[in-house]
C-alpha cells in the first residue's frame, strides 16, 4: 500500500464530488441516505515477514488467499459494502500502518486474518480473538507472536511509543483501554467460530481475548482470526487446499453478513418512538459527555487514575465499565471540552445520554 497519499487524494476528490451530487439531489432527505458499510480486511504478515511457517507453506500466503476470497465474496454479494485491504499482494506492511489504514478509511469493521503454529505438531483448530486482557500465559504467547513483527520494522520505538512486544508488562498496560466496541467484536468473533465449527467442521478453540496491537489501535469493532495451525500437517494440508481456502473464506463471509444484518443494518433502537395516539410529547433528559476510558474491572474514581480529571463518572454497559468526563446540556460546550480532553485521552470520544441511557450524539440530536 505505497500509494496511499495518492489514493487518499483520490478519495477526497471523489467524496467531495459525492457530497455535491447528494446535496443537489437529496437535499431534503435525511432518512433514506444510509452510510455505506466499510470493512477492512487485513491479511497478516507479508513480504519479508512470512508469519508462521509449516510443512505445507507459510502463514502469509494462506491468509492472503483467504483474505482475497473473503473480499471477493463480499464485493460480489453485498453491493452496499466497501472492501479495503491492508495488502492484496505479498508485501510487508507495518502493524501501525494496518490500523492507520482502517482508521483513516473510517471503517466500520476490521477483520485481521492469521494462522497459528505451535511446537507441538499435534495442536490444531481455529480461534478468534478480540482485544482484551490476557487471561492466561498461552493467550499472552499468541499475542506476543503476532505483535512481535514490530521488531522487524524500522524505527519501531517511535511508532509504537516504546511498546516492547516481548514484555508481559507491555501487554498488560492495554487493560484500561478496553475496546469500546468489545461487544460487537465479540458478536462477530462468536459467529465466525460458529461457522467454522458447524459449517466447515473445524475444531473450535473458542473466542479469546488478548492485547493485539492491531486490534488495540483500531477505533472500530475488530476481530483477529487464527484459521488453524500451519504446523499441523493434517490441518495445513486442508488449509492450503483450494477447498480449504474457499470454505474458510465463505465461513467468515457468512459471519460477516450476519454481523452486518444484526448490528450494522439494524436501525438505531426505536425505544423513543411515540405511538400514533395523541399523547403528550415526552420531554427527554439529554446531556452530553466524553467517554475517556473503559475497563473490564471497576476502576476507583479518583483524579490520579484519570490523569488528574475530577468528577469522572462511571457507567456499566454489559460487562464493561466505562468512564466519562464532562456533563453538559449544550453539545457545543462538550465539543470545546473534547478538544482538550483528547490531548490527554487519545482514544476518547463524545457521547450522549438520553434519559439515563447512553446513546449516540446523532440520536440525541435527533430527539432534541
Ligand atoms: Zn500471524
Amino acid at each position: 500500500m505505497r500509494n496511499t497519499s495518492k489514493y487518499n487524494l483520490f478519495r477526497i476528490i471523489s467524496l467531495a464530488l459525492l457530497i455535491i451530487i447528494s446535496f443537489s439531489t437529496f437535499s431534503q432527505d435525511n432518512s433514506s441516505s444510509k452510510k455505506k458499510m466499510v470493512v477492512v480486511i487485513d491479511a497478516g504478515h507479508g513480504g519479508k515477514d512470512p508469519g508462521a511457517m509449516g510443512p505445507k507453506g507459510n502463514e502469509k500466503d494462506l491468509v492472503l488467499a483467504v483474505a482475497l476470497k473473503l473480499g471477493k465474496y463480499i464485493e460480489e454479494n453485498l453491493k452496499d459494502v466497501k472492501v479495503i485491504y491492508t495488502r492484496n499482494t505479498d508485501v510487508f506492511v507495518e502493524l501501525y500502518r494496518r490500523a492507520q489504514i482502517a482508521n483513516k478509511a473510517n471503517a466500520d469493521l476490521f477483520i485481521s486474518i492469521h494462522a497459528n503454529s505451535n511446537d507441538n505438531p499435534k495442536a490444531y483448530g481455529c480461534e478468534s480473538w478480540i482485544m482484551g486482557l490476557h487471561k492466561s500465559a498461552s493467550n499472552l504467547a499468541v499475542a506476543k507472536k503476532e505483535n512481535s513483527v514490530i521488531l522487524q520494522e524500522d524505527n519501531y520505538e517511535e511508532q509504537y511509543e516504546g511498546f516492547d512486544p516481548n514484555s508481559a508488562e507491555g501487554q498488560i498496560i492495554f487493560s484500561l483501554y478496553q475496546n469500546e466496541y468489545l461487544n460487537q467484536s465479540a458478536f462477530l468473533a462468536g459467529e465466525i467460530q460458529k461457522q467454522f465449527k458447524n459449517r466447515v467442521g473445524r475444531y473450535d478453540r473458542g473466542v479469546k481475548q488478548a492485547g493485539f496491537w492491531v486490534l488495540y489501535k483500531t477505533v472500530m469493532p475488530s476481530v483477529l482470526i487464527e484459521l488453524g495451525f500451519v504446523s499441523n500437517v493434517k490441518e495445513a494440508t486442508y488449509l492450503f487446499s483450494e477447498d480449504g481456502e474457499t470454505y474458510m473464506a465463505s465461513a467468515i463471509y457468512r459471519a460477516f453478513k450476519k454481523y452486518k444484518q444484526e448490528i450494522f443494518d439494524k436501525p438505531v433502537q426505536k425505544i423513543y418512538e411515540e405511538k400514533e395516539t395523541k399523547k403528550e410529547v415526552k420531554k427527554h433528559d439529554i446531556y452530553y459527555s466524553i467517554q475517556i476510558a473503559t475497563s473490564k474491572k471497576q476502576v476507583k474514581i479518583k483524579p490520579s487514575k484519570f490523569k488528574g480529571y475530577k468528577n469522572v463518572f462511571e457507567f456499566k454497559d454489559a460487562n464493561v465499565y466505562k468512564y466519562f468526563y464532562g456533563k453538559e446540556k449544550d453539545y457545543d460546550k462538550i465539543s470545546t471540552l473534547y478538544k482538550e480532553v483528547k490531548k490527554k485521552f487519545k482514544d476518547s470520544f463524545p457521547v450522549a445520554f438520553v434519559d439515563g441511557k447512553k446513546t449516540s450524539i446523532k440520536e440525541a440530536k435527533a430527539l432534541k
